[in-house]
């Protein structure tokens, strides 16, 4: 008989089916379960329901493969024998949990029910067992309400209606005369649960469930249900999880934090996630369930609290906390219960943290000899280094408004950063106001799940409530957004969109500034300054000795150009921008726009004499004012680049981009120049074009005017001379643009290379130079053997490219692109991540034909898509030998690099060795 499909892991006495590696189909949590039982962590017994159920659940009509029930009724009959308890036995029950769980952690998103396995006669066994009434039917309400809300539909749709049992509740307490929810007796929670049945009987027509195993089925299925709910959707979007993933279900023992003063819960991480530092960092609160630490309904207390409140509980999670980091060499984050007096893991998984954490605990794993530089590397995601790239307050100005008394609050700095903006009250309106393009400061009580797409909007998030791990604080971790979270000063009033603090009134649009790393939150705006990199690198206001920050970024890069085999240049047209690029470790230009400098002080004037000129003679006088004037410009790049190479590109877009348009501004060149207006205007109309990005631009134009590609390749080896002559090294590469013929390639090229020896000749001075063409019309990629007899490089135009074939205009495509991508019509926009099965099979090919034909042809790119990590990745896998992208991108471009090479690369014998042994090494820790 074939092996029938196995659906369900059991976990629990000490051993579990599953390891931590099987996240694809236990979902991270069973699977981290599965080895925290496995290495002998004290977890609550369960099991979990793979994520394959969830696929056949969607595929065939929300059912259930033929078998799972008797495997989840074997399982549970495991569970019942580790516990010595039954579910729905009445003397001595079980009760569970059951939670979602899929392969990447959606935090809230999904669907979850605590205490299954209360009913009427369940409850009384426990009130036995454990002498606690008041502490067993707050839990049978919890039960009922979350088991209402969320299996029986009874949660609230519309963000404006009320949760049905939270009004009752509501209404139980107007009636007793108290406020909070613990001043409510055992008999009233007795009232209310009858209370809310009669709700659920009035809602759904349906008696609430009160065979165990009917709550269990509901519950795992809603748990499968909430896949598809649109919270989870939109997470799944923003962050790039399939929807064929689904999520696993877990059923686990249920204990208890809120069974009294020696009974508690907690969360943490094993390093501080927000700085990185090496301390154990959480939150824990006595007499309390998991779900009021997450929801920010009570502020818990900090972990190192418990070192005094409880040792023996603190030493054991301390241990439990360096047992889990040499077994996973990772931080990790933690949940945990102490149920009367005995402590119980109930969940760990990689930890959320900032890019500053990131990178600051990578770089102590490598010295503690936790993991080697490559794995540092790969964790850190080549997008995260924006974030020390990020601006902080102007130290001064905030000094000053601190002064001044605007500082209104102080909250926990939960995401690191400066994010000064508007204050909205709601996710939505943040959406709205940032779709205007405002700056927004999301301002919530607290966030929840729904918030997520107004987070993202937001430049900021403040809450009123909730601690380090709450909601606010996770997420803005995750998505590197400034955060000040459990500001509790703040009275926040949404239905006057104002709130109230320190005394003053902030309303709905004033502005406020957050400073995340400190916490500090201040009236009005405040200017911001470069980060502590930028300050070291750039500005040189910092000594690096000063910078810790700055010392482990720079480390991260050390490695990623150890193991990088791409070179990394940049797009820059000025010497300040190339200074930057190579403060930034640029290793040349990879496209040098000649035409921004056409813009540059004294330049306009001959340039547009040059285009409306009427004769060669006109136009070559107008070009020889131009000359000095360009050369001036490479001479002042080549030195700042040093001898690095330098791809000058001749002039590309269309002539009637640099003529005016409006009559006045004609009438006052037709002035300047000393001839009619009506003749400016005349020529001007003559340049319009139906299509100009398919017209007479690029190549074309140096064609037509082969007197402009003299100019400019004579002031591109004029300067080289010149620097040269200063002893400063040259190497000039003269790029050829849109070229799709050989014959173009081959017209200009002879212009450039005469221009070279007649400078070489004249000048007396020799220096290396190449001259080769973009790569960015279908035609030319097609034909890339041919043009590799006359091109000594390509640099591929993939914005060009893009546009040409998929045959969208890259001016035009705002309007339909972005539902294009939401209809998942095109997996990302392809003018940010190259189209691989597209425009990346011509390039592939381009690349094979054009080295065929010229072994040693040198490949890159310098379209935007140069800093994207992703197309950086498939820039290695095709082989290129450089990518080229703006000065700022260039720290993510190195990581980018070492990481495709380290991720695609096949290792080296030795390399392989090196990893069986590190493989038995973590073997044996186990
Ligand atoms: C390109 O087309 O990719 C390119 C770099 O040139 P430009 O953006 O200037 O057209
Ligand atoms: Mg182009």
């Amino acid at each position: 008989m074939a092996n029938r499909a196995k659906y369900v892991y059991f976990f629990g006495s000490g051993k579990a089916e599953g390891t931590a590696e099987m996240k694809g189909l236990l979902g991270g949590k069973g699977a981290n379960l599965a080895e925290m039982t496995n290495i002998g962590l004290p977890v609550p017994p369960g099991f979990t329901i793979s994520t394959e159920v969830c696929t056949y659940f969607y595929k065939h009509g929300n059912t259930y493969p033929k078998t799972l029930r008797k495997e989840v009724e074997a399982a549970l009959a495991k569970v019942e024998k580790a516990m010595g308890a039954k579910l729905g036995d009445p003397a001595n029950p079980l009760l569970v949990s059951v939670r979602s769980g899929a392969r990447a952690s959606m935090p809230g998103m999904m669907d979850t029910v605590l205490n299954l396995g209360l009913n009427n006669q369940t409850v009384q066994g426990l009130v036995e067992r454990t002498g606690n009434e008041r502490f067993v039917f707050d839990s049978y309400r919890r039960f009922v309400q979350m088991y209402g809300d969320v299996v029986l539909g009874l949660k609230p749709v519309h963000k404006d209606d009320i949760d049905p049992f939270e009004a009752i509740i509501e209404q139980k307490k107007r009636e007793k005369g108290v406020h909070l929810d613990t001043e409510l007796g055992a008999d009233d929670l007795k009232d209310l649960i009858e209370r809310f049945k009669k709700a659920v009987k009035e809602k759904t027509g349906r008696d609430f469930p009160e065979d165990p195993m009917d709550q269990l089925w509901g519950a795992i299925g809603a748990v499968f249900g909430s896949w598809m709910n649109e919270r989870a959707i939109a997470y799944r979007k923003l962050y790039d999880i399939p929807e064929w993933w689904g999520t696993a279900v877990n059923i686990q023992t249920m204990v208890f934090g809120n069974m009294g003063e020696d009974s508690g819960t907690g969360v943490g991480f094993t390093r501080d996630p927000a700085t990185g530092e090496n301390v154990f960092y959480g939150e824990y609160l006595m007499n309390a369930q998991g779900e009021d630490v997450v929801a920010g309904i009570r502020t818990p207390l900090p972990i190192s609290q418990m070192k005094q409140q409880n040792p023996k509980i603190y030493a054991e999670l301390d241990k439990f906390r360096k047992v889990l980091e040499k077994h996973y060499r990772e931080m990790m984050d933690i949940e945990f219960t102490i149920q009367q007096g005995k402590l119980y893991m109930l969940q760990c998984r990689v930890g959320k943290r900032t890019a500053f954490a990131e990178i600051r605990i990578a770089v102590d794993m490598v010295q503690q000899k936790l993991i080697t530089d490559r794995e540092a590397l790969r964790r850190i995601h080549p997008d995260q280094l924006n974030q020390l790239l990020r601006p902080v307050f102007d130290a001064k100005e905030k000094e000053s408004a601190v002064r001044a008394g605007r500082l209104l609050a102080k909250g926990l700095n939960a995401g690191p950063g400066a994010a000064t903006g508007r204050v909205v009250f709601n996710a939505h309106d943040a959406e709205e106001w940032a779709k205007r393009g405002e700056s927004v400061i999301l301002t919530r009580i607290e966030t929840s799940p729904e918030d997520i797409k107004g987070m993202d909007a937001a430049e900021g998030i403040l809450t009123a409530r909730g601690g380090m791990t709450s909601h606010a604080a996770l997420v803005a971790r995750q998505m590197g957004k400034v955060c000040v979270a459990g500001c509790s000063t703040l009275e926040v009033d949404y239905s006057t969109h104002t709130m109230k603090v320190s005394g003053q009134v902030i309303n709905e649009g004033d502005w406020i500034s957050i400073d995340g790393t400190t916490g500090e939150v201040i009236n009005g705006k405040i200017d911001t300054r470069p980060s502590e990199v930028l300050q070291v690198l750039i500005e040189k206001t910092m000594d690096p000795k000063d910078a810790p920050v700055y010392q482990e970024f720079e480390k991260i890069m050390k490695w990623a150009d150890k193991y990088r085999r791409l070179k990394i240049r940049t797009n820059a047209d000025q010497p300040d921008q190339s200074a930057n690029a190579v403060a930034f470790g640029a290793q040349g230009i990879g496209l040098c726009r000649t035409e921004h400098m056409f813009f540059g002080e004294g330049k306009i004037g001959p340039m547009r004499e040059m285009i409306l000129a009427d004769t060669v003679a006109d136009r070559k006088a107008a070009l020889s004012k131009l000359l000095p004037l360009q050369r001036q410009d490479f001479a002042g790049i080549f030195e700042v680049m040093d001898g690095r190479p330098v791809t000058i590109r001749t002039i590309d877009p269309p002539l009637h981009e640099f003529v005016p348009h409006e009559e006045a501004a004609q009438r006052e060149l037709a002035q300047q120049m000393g001839v009619p207006y009506e003749k400016v205007k005349q020529r001007v109309d003559s340049l319009h074009e139906f299509n100009p990005m398919l017209g007479f631009r690029g190549c074309r134009l140096g064609i037509i005017y082969p007197e402009i590609t003299e100019m400019q390749s004579r002031a591109i080896f004029e300067a080289a001379a010149e620097v040269k002559k200063r002893g400063i090294p040259v190497e000039p590469e003269v790029m050829i643009p849109l070229v799709g013929h050989v014959k173009e390639l081959h017209h200009q090229a002879q212009i450039v290379r005469r221009m070279a020896e007649e400078v070489i000749r004249e000048q007396g001075v020799r220096f290396p130079y190449l001259v080769g063409t973009m790569i960015e019309i279908p035609r030319g990629a097609i034909t890339a053997d041919e043009i590799a007899e006359v091109a000594e490089f390509f640099s591929f135009g993939t914005n060009d490219l893009t546009q040409t074939t998929l045959g969208v205009s890259r001016d035009d495509a705002g309007r339909f692109l972005l539902p294009y991508v939401e209809k998942e019509i095109y997996a990302k926009d392809p003018f940010e991540v190259i189209d691989r099965t597209g425009v990346g099979a011509l390039m592939k090919m381009a690349v094979e034909r054009g080295r065929d034909k010229r072994p040693d042809i040198k490949l890159g790119i310098c379209g935007e898509h140069g800093g994207d990590p992703s197309s950086i990745e498939f820039c290695h896998i095709i082989g290129l030998n450089y990518v080229s992208c703006s000065p700022f991108r260039v720290p993510i471009a190195r990581l980018a690099a070492a990481r495709a090479s380290l991720l695609n690369d096949r290792p080296t014998a030795r390399g392989r060795a090196r990893a069986r042994i590190g493989r038995g090494a973590r073997k044996r820790r186990r």
